[in-house]
């Protein structure tokens, strides 16, 4: 994919430009890496965040209830652990589901902020369950369940406002092959309905939802459900980081794990590019996803929370 275009243009235009100018400009170059490079902005490791999807699809197909996502769970535990991040588990069983009695765990990590007020940051870690071919989504579930390992590093080293919550959701996936009716998010039902009846829902500010973010050739539209100030925050820091080659203007709806939370009344956005070729096939491996991608998600993702935040505060006073 070509990020920018404009690349071409502005080689160009250096011809003629003469030296003096061309001094200054790069004086102002330089300062503005220095200024991306401030401390106050954690940052997003994608080559780490791509070991850990290596790893991920490594373990094989995923799907919730296998011995194979328990290896996934452990490997998480583990990573977080060494990152110094507190986790919990939620653990459930769904007897209803089309392949019977399943035994659920989505994955909670805290990252404590100044005041109890959370701010959400999920994506699925289940592959969906194929038994025709071997499925081991390294965009479908692998991508981000990465993004949230590698984005608890970040956050760790961040002061914050708002406390941050990294939710593994587990049971994204239909076990039947399409998609209907509750044979679909298990986990953020779940999640959703316990949060309500413990109360911990007041404390619940908003959810940032990450979902096949590794396409190669990533271009995420604006989702149609999501809630619109929060994708505008989104899309104008995509923007503001020239990163809108990734953030593109359009807009499409998906059903995936915010609906729960929306329809709970919780502010949500998801991040999502389901335009991905290999989709539910066999071919959703490694090499069809980039360590790039997870890059442009997770600047975009570090650099929308100062303003997420301030807009939350100001609803909360
Ligand atoms: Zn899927």
């Amino acid at each position: 994919m070509t990020v920018r275009g404009a690349g071409c243009g502005v080689r160009g235009a250096w011809r003629r430009v003469p030296g003096a100018v061309l001094g200054t400009l790069l004086a102002a170059i330089a300062t503005m890496s220095l200024h991306a490079a401030e401390p106050s902005r954690p940052a997003f490791d994608s080559s780490r965040a791509w070991e850990y999807l290596r790893q991920l699809v490594a373990i094989g197909p995923r799907p919730a209830g296998s011995p194979a996502i328990q290896q996934a769970r452990d490997y998480i535990k583990k990573e977080l652990a060494s990152a110094g991040v507190s986790l919990a588990e939620q653990t459930w069983e769904d007897a209803g589901t089309p392949i019977g009695r399943v035994r659920f765990t989505n994955l909670i990590a805290t990252i404590p902020g100044a005041r109890k007020d959370r701010i959400v940051i999920a994506g699925h870690y289940d592959t969906k369950l194929f038994r025709e071919f071997r499925f081991v989504g390294a965009d479908d579930g692998g991508s981000s369940a990465a993004f949230l390992m590698e984005i608890a590093h970040a956050l760790k080293a961040r002061k914050s406002a708002f406390t941050y919550e990294l939710l593994f959701l587990d049971g994204e996936e239909a076990f039947n092959p399409e998609w209907a009716g509750t044979d679909n998010t298990y986990g953020s039902r779940h999640y959703v309905a316990a949060a309500q009846r413990d109360g911990s829902l007041a404390t619940l500010k908003a959810l940032i939802l990450v979902d096949m973010i590794g396409d190669r050739d990533l271009r995420i539209k604006r989702e149609g459900n999501s809630t619109p100030w929060l994708t505008d925050v989104i899309w104008a820091t995509a923007k503001r980081e020239k990163l809108d080659a990734y953030f593109v203007p359009d807009t499409t709806t998906i059903e995936d794990d915010h609906i729960p939370f929306l329809r709970a009344g919780v502010p949500a956005v998801d991040i999502i590019d389901l335009e991905y070729p290999p989709w539910h096939t066999a071919q959703d491996t490694l090499d069809k996803v980039s360590a790039r991608s997870l890059q442009a998600v997770g600047d975009v993702v570090l650099a929308s929370l100062p303003a997420i935040e301030a807009r939350l505060g100001k609803a909360s006073r």
